[in-house]
């Protein structure tokens, strides 16, 4: 029986404004990202050429792309974004996580803080979401801090 592999993380654009700005195309090195025809158009992700790379998270300057994994354990997505708060998060600290509103929804846990790939300081933070939270939880608030 053949099994199917996992995809891992996948970015999603959540780019709503038709403002002139390219730079998540220009960086993707496998033309995974295309704006057609003026500067100002949505740009379009083409999931099948994307390696995964990380590089359209940390460039976009908005903070509007971010990083989807529907499956990471049987019961827990990822999500990966960039942070520009601190005190930084801790790797297996729990946190709560935020919707697009600012609103708590649920527990999360910080898998990665990843400043290797880092850019401008913007470290790129990985946390685990329960499955059924997974497309509201957009950020994190870290115990009796900011976030
Ligand atoms: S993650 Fe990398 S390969 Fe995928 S769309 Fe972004 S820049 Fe391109
Ligand atoms: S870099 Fe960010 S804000 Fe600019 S077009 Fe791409 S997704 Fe939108």
């Amino acid at each position: 029986m053949t099994q199917e592999k996992k995809r891992g993380l996948i970015p999603v654009i959540e780019c709503w404004e038709e403002i002139p700005c390219n730079p998540c195309k220009d960086a993707c090195p496998f033309g995974a990202i295309r704006i057609e025809g003026e500067m100002t158009n949505l740009p379009i992700f083409e999931e099948a050429l994307c390696k995964s790379c990380k590089k359209c998270v940390f460039i976009c300057p908005g903070q509007a792309i971010y990083m989807l994994d529907e499956d990471y354990t049987e019961s827990e997505g990822r999500i990966l974004f960039p942070y520009e708060f601190r005190p930084l998060p801790e790797k297996d600290a729990m946190a709560t996580g935020l919707n697009r509103q600012g609103q708590p929804v649920c527990p999360v846990k910080i898998l990665e803080v990843d400043l290797k790939t880092s850019y401008k300081m913007t470290p790129l933070v990985t946390i685990a979401v329960p499955k059924e939270h997974l497309k509201e939880v957009r950020f994190i608030q870290l115990p009796g801090g900011e976030g």
